[in-house]
């Protein structure tokens, strides 16, 4: 089948062409479209996006129709019908209202008009007049008020009581389920239909739009329906006089959405001169809220409103006044403003969190409130922890803003649940088949894994059950979901319909799912935390405090009463549950944000102010670490590599990797590769469709090591024109290796701007025949030196992770089956392993496994690239 495609490509490259380019500048088109009137500005920007839809039209005219999808089709007729509601717009309005660069003062005669005339036939009439958004307003309005509301069946719902609730469905009977679906890629939909039924699809466009039109004055009704409205005057009192302001409501009650579309609309920006930050914990919060506060306000994503997360950057200088930026961002920000000179507000969201970014902004801004008395700060938080904020700050005043929430009836388990993935599907499929609807359903699940796991087995559920339930809409979320299915979530659920979200953590408060009526909650969250016996951080599972889960709780009684079902029992609620998350700080390797702190010239690490200090060990073990990476010196001053470490978009580690591969005497020349490497190992966790297996299978060849095997990948599909057709062959994800490639951009031009390119070249030239092998025992040291402390040492029993200190003996780990090792030493009978390993990431779950794996060929390399390490060890 991936043959097949290929071929198709290959012959009809204009129609490629032309779907490159069906869904450019849609956004911009909608917005104009919902202008009541266009100023000079946007007439311009129609010009020119006019121009660009005649280029399309004239290599549909080339290329044909025929080659189009059924929905690119859609989508270009509905570019078509919004150039002609934006040129009825213009029609209605007064002539002397615009002065186009075409200067067409005569409207129906206007060259513009003539050629649009030629291109859209029949169909065009600039002079026929469409409804204004005032009249579909107005229209909706009546319907509206003539319905009556019948949609309240919530005290129907009758439920057992909670202590006899147990499971309908048999759980053994679900285990034996397998999927067949993979997730390929998604935005593949080519079925070839070809109906003439042209009016029809008409017909439908226009609803469409009205659609979108009626969606648009809904979004401004319901910003007013907001519980942060009616305080409105009062929140922006209370900023002006203070310069630091605490504000706690309850999620959902718009303190992320709104309060910056106030200060923009109380010109807090002063017309441009300065912008506002809101920072997030989480990338997937800080795209997603950005998106829809562009929408509420009218503008595109990433011009007055944007956002700024790790590797990619959504904002326009000079334009951007309101940036929902990542809490880590703003942190790196501090590198080259360290007044923050160009905001007038900050405002550090979702602070309840206590994420180790945000932690030490909020010591860092204490320290810069005094000298720019004019910045505004304003700390918002769900309802934890408020009286700690206030008291750093001086006792600060704290805005309360009082919240709404339906009681929820709670539900537990009657004995613990032994697999928690089961039980969320019984429950579901328990709450579907009982409850009436509408009333959607919200799992907590902790990472990427564990959804994708339920949603396939979910599907195959619904798929055998077929029409005997009422129909299930899976929408998952989670940190790596792309963009365009992340919105899903958000959609109205249709009709004769349940949604179910399976979610991360990110659900708990940082978004707000409109329509939840269930909540299941199996009591568990990913945390970093840092492990002694590794002397690592790592991402474990880790039970949710009690604070946490009350907040899942909570999310189930927006819109009426609700329910949660707790896959834990009450006994471990009441008796094993701690009070409150722990801050990062205190669980965390805290070495990068160390050295950031050394290089904002902060040498006062113990009188540094924040909520929580760590201990001194913790201090102490994260001076040693940056000590061994050569990024501070004996007397425990930032060195110039140090501050290079710094410059790179990218944890210290790989940044030093990179740095060692253009520099070291013994090394360098294999720049390249390792930038591609590390960019690769950004982006591990949603690299292949279904499991890794197929795509090893089909790539990797000699590949010795997963860190090779990343290599390969990127540097067959580059070879292969950035296919997605290559990716769909592979079994990797096409969006993911943009993202790569992305990524790699960005690491490069960094390098280029330090000078390691030009090093590099000058090293490359002066090896005259450079082996593979050759290369990788480059890479691998240049691996070493980022990550000395990664290592695993074979021993009688397996490999070891090589402990630091005599006290400490390491931890027992096995090679994950997802590693190209693992499946190599299965293939190849009497392989044998090396004596040490290379991994970069430790997982333990039931047992210790190293993921991402490197072998080292030569033991020497420990001592010749780490001496100050293995010196000791040995
Ligand atoms: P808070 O920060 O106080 O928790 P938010 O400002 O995030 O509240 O959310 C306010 C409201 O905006 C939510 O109740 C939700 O209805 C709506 N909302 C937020 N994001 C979206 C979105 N992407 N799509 C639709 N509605 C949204
Ligand atoms: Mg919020």
């Amino acid at each position: 089948q991936g043959l097949e495609r290929h071929q198709y490509a290959s012959d009809h490259h204009g129609a490629d062409a032309i779907r490159s380019k069906v869904n450019e500048n849609m956004d911009e088109l909608r917005v104009l479209a919902r202008h009541e009137y266009l100023g000079r500005r946007e007439k311009e920007k129609f010009v020119l996006l006019i121009r660009e839809l005649e280029i399309l039209e004239d290599d549909i005219k080339k290329y044909g129709w025929d080659n189009l999808s059924e929905r690119e089709r859609s989508e270009i007729i509905l570019k078509r019908e919004l150039v002609q509601l934006i040129n009825s717009k213009r029609s209605i309005e007064d002539t002397n209202y615009y002065t186009l660069a075409h200067d067409d003062a005569d409207n129906s005669s206007s060259p513009t008009d003539k050629k649009r005339k030629t291109l859209y036939g029949n169909e065009y009439d600039g002079s026929k007049r469409q409804r204004n958004p005032g009249e579909i307003w107005e229209d909706n309005q009546i319907r509206n008020a003539v319905k009556t509301d019948a949609g309240h069946q919530i005290d129907n719902i009758q439920v057992k009581g909670s202590e006899k609730y147990d499971y309908v469905f048999d759980e053994e009977a679900m285990i034996d389920f397998t999927s067949d679906q993979e997730d390929m890629l998604d935005d593949e939909n080519d079925e070839d239909t070809s109906s003439g039924e042209e009016d029809a699809e008409l017909e439908n466009l226009r609803e469409k739009l009205n659609m979108e039109e009626n969606r648009i004055v809904a979004i401004q009704e319901s910003r007013k329906l907001l519980p942060v409205y009616k305080y409105r005057q009062s929140l922006l009192d209370a900023i002006k006089e203070n310069q630091v302001l605490i504000v706690v409501g309850e999620t959902g009650s718009g303190k992320t959405t709104q309060l910056p579309q106030y200060l923009i609309e109380e010109n807090y920006t002063q017309n441009g001169k300065f912008q506002i930050a809101v920072t997030q914990p989480r990338r997937v919060a800080a795209t997603s809220v950005a998106s829809r506060v562009a929408d509420e306000m009218n503008a595109v994503l990433g011009q007055e409103v944007g956002y700024t997360i790790r590797f990619d950057d959504k904002t326009t200088p000079n334009k951007t006044l309101l940036k929902y930026m990542t809490d880590g961002m703003l942190l790196r920000e501090f590198l080259n403003d360290p007044m923050l000179s160009r905001y007038s507000c900050i405002m550090i969201d979702e602070a309840h969190e206590r994420t180790l970014a945000t932690d030490i902004l909020l010591g860092l801004l204490k320290n810069i409130l005094l000298h720019r008395t004019d910045l505004k700060l304003i700390i918002s938080s769900a309802t934890m922890n408020s009286t700690k904020f206030s008291n750093f700050f001086n006792k600060c005043p704290i805005f309360n803003v009082p919240g709404r929430r339906y009681p929820v009836d709670i539900h537990y388990t009657v004995q613990p649940e032994a697999n928690y993935m089961n039980a969320a599907i019984t429950t579901i499929f328990q709450i579907h088949t009982t409850q009436a609807l509408p009333g959607d359903i919200l799992v907590f699940l902790t990472g990427q894994e564990e959804i994708e796991n339920v949603r396939e087995n979910l599907e195959a559920i619904i798929a055998k059950l077929g029409s005997s339930i009422p129909q299930m809409l899976i929408t998952p979320i989670y940190a790596n979901l792309p963009q365009e299915q992340q919105d899903r979530i958000f959609q109205k659920t249709p009709n004769g319909c349940r949604k179910v979200v399976l979610a991360t953590n990110i659900a708990e408060t940082s978004l707000t799912i409109d329509g939840i009526k269930y909540v299941i909650d199996p009591g568990y969250v990913k945390e970093n935390a840092y492990v002694p016996s590794t002397g690592m951080s790592q991402l474990l599972t880790v039970p949710c405090s009690k604070a946490s889960v009350d907040q899942r709780a909570g999310r189930a009684g927006r819109v009426g009463p609700g329910k949660c079902f707790r896959l834990f029992t009450k006994w471990s609620y009441y008796n094993e549950l701690e009070m409150m998350p722990k801050p990062e700080i205190l669980r965390t390797n805290i070495s990068n944000i160390v050295l950031l702190l050394l290089s904002l010239g902060v040498s006062d690490l113990i009188g540094f102010p924040l909520l929580d200090k760590p201990s001194i060990q913790s201090l102490s073990k994260a001076l040693e670490t940056l000590y061994i990476l050569g990024a501070l010196n004996s007397n425990g001053s930032i060195t110039r590599l140090g501050r290079i470490m710094c410059e790179f978009p990218c944890e210290p580690e790989f940044a030093k990797v990179i740095y060692t591969s253009a520099t070291n005497e013994t090394t360098k020349g294999v720049l390249e590769e390792c930038v591609t490497i590390v960019a690769m190992l950004q982006e591990v966790s949603s690299m292949f469709i279904g499991s890794s297996k197929e795509a090893m299978n089909r790539v990797v060849g000699d590949s010795n090591s997963d860190h090779l095997l990343y290599l390969k990948i990127y540097d067959q599909w580059s070879e292969s024109d950035y296919s997605k057709f290559w990716c769909k062959d592979h079994k990797v994800q096409y969006k993911t290796l943009c993202r790569v490639r992305n990524i790699r951009e960005q690491l490069w031009k960094c390098s280029e701007r330090l000078g390691l390119v030009a090093l590099n070249i000058k090293a490359r030239q002066e090896i005259p025949d450079i082996t593979n092998m050759n290369i990788t025992s480059k890479i691998s040291k240049c691996f070493i030196t980022g990550f000395p402390m990664n290592i695993a040492k074979l021993g009688t029993t397996g490999y070891r992770t090589i402990g630091k200190g005599k006290a400490n003996n390491g931890l027992e780990v096995l090679i994950h089956p997802s590693s190209v090792v693992y499946q190599k030493s299965h293939m190849e009978e009497g392989r044998k392993p090396t004596k040490h390993i290379l991994f970069q990431q430790l997982m333990l779950t039931t047992k210790e496994y190293a993921r991402v794996i490197l072998p080292i060929a030569n033991e020497s390399w420990l001592n010749e690239m780490v001496p100050q390490l293995y010196k000791k060890l040995e």
